[in-house]
């Protein structure tokens, strides 16, 4: 399938932002879109860049009603050497691809997806910050779009990709945050739908998240749904633990996103000889572990931050702190090596980066 174009007239283009420091996170949009339809009948059909622009929906539009919607999110990088790079772009295609299936939509090819993601992002491509820990956030989105009410999957579907500039996550170093841990609230339950980016997981962590937040916290560190013992996710992130110089993240056992950079994190840490187990650790564990020394650091991963430090947890009223609040030396060692390999620089051992252009 040809991916028609449909440029913006030059005089509705928008101002680029000048100063990167002030972009933040997911509130500037770029100038195009990148939509494509199916239909039952005709399956995917007319891939094309067109403005970036609201959609016209009919108040019935099943997802509006029933949540049936997906999306992905990953960056692009302005290199140090010029070049523009996505970061191991298929592993996001497949999962969306997984969400999808979960959800009864409908999956895409995989080519056709990422020659969208390329023809858009060099489109943009002067939208693209330069500054280091600075990107363009990619955010391909599905929703249901027949127009009827009653719960059943619809027959079409919109796909839709949209970019935008993001600033450094980090732009004075790192801040460990504040966790608040729930015992209350959970994300998501075995047989449900954690492990896809499916839009009704987010309303759902919503409650614990604000609740977190009125109480001075920065993230919800999420328990399991079925002993309410035993970590999952903080936040909209993966979890690992540094114990007695090993790495500990709970296991992909359908509750937890299988993140990017989760799996980057693993590989990394195992290609440097940290040995990396795939166990749930206990709350009780986890304190008792502290107390002793064992625990040294706890980290967040996920495309927004790469590495987040956890330097403090709030659990049933009793605060934590993990390596007096500071950033452990395994944490900060990932950071630089994945930012390192996103932005070009020097050895990709993985072939984890794609160049793209210009
Ligand atoms: C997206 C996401 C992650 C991180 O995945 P990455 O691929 O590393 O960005 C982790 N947990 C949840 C709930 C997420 O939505």
């Amino acid at each position: 399938m040809e991916i028609t174009i449909k440029p913006a007239a030059p005089g509705n283009l928008k101002p680029k932002p000048r100063d990167e420091s002030a972009l933040g996170f997911g509130k500037i949009f770029t100038d195009h879109m990148f939509v494509m339809n199916y239909t039952s009948e005709r399956g995917w059909h007319d891939p094309s860049i067109i403005p970036y622009g609201p959609f016209s929906l009919d108040p019935a539009t099943m997802c509006l009603h029933y949540g049936q919607e997906i999306f992905e999110g990953m960056k692009a990088y302005h290199g140090s050497d010029g070049s523009i790079y996505l970061f191991r772009p298929s592993d996001n295609i497949d999962r969306m691809n997984r969400s999808a299936e979960r959800l009864c939509m409908p999956t895409m090819d995989p080519e056709l997806f990422m020659e969208a993601l390329k023809k858009l992002i060099l489109m943009e491509q002067d939208w693209i910050p330069h500054g280091r820990g600075t990107s363009l956030y990619i955010r391909p989105t599905m929703i249901a779009t027949e127009v009827a009410l009653g719960v059943h999957p619809s027959d079409s579907y919109l796909f839709y990709i949209i970019l935008c500039p993001v600033g450094a996550y980090y732009p004075e170093g790192f801040n460990p945050t504040k966790i608040y841990v729930s015992d209350t609230y959970t994300r998501t339950a075995p047989g449900g739908v954690g492990e896809c980016k499916a839009a009704g997981n987010y309303a759902a962590s919503l409650y614990a998240s604000r609740e977190a937040s009125r109480l001075g916290y920065t993230q919800v560190l999420w328990l399991d749904a079925l002993t309410r013992s035993r970590p999952e996710e903080v936040g909209t992130s993966n979890i690992f633990f540094v114990v007695n110089g090993r790495l500990v993240t709970p296991p992909l056992e359908g509750t937890i996103l299988p993140g990017i950079t989760r799996d980057s994190v693993i590989k990394l840490a195992r290609s440097w000889g940290i040995e990396v187990e795939e166990r749930r650790l206990s709350m009780d564990e986890i304190i008792d572990m502290l107390s002793s020394g064992e625990l040294t650091e706890i980290f967040a991963s996920g495309t927004a931050a790469v590495v987040s430090p956890v330097g403090l947890f709030n659990y049933r009223g009793r605060e934590y702190e993990i390596n007096g609040g500071s950033v452990g030396p395994l944490t900060e060692r990932l950071y630089n090596e994945i930012l390192r390999i996103q932005y070009g620089e020097g050895e990709d051992i993985f072939g984890w980066r794609v160049r793209i252009g210009p």
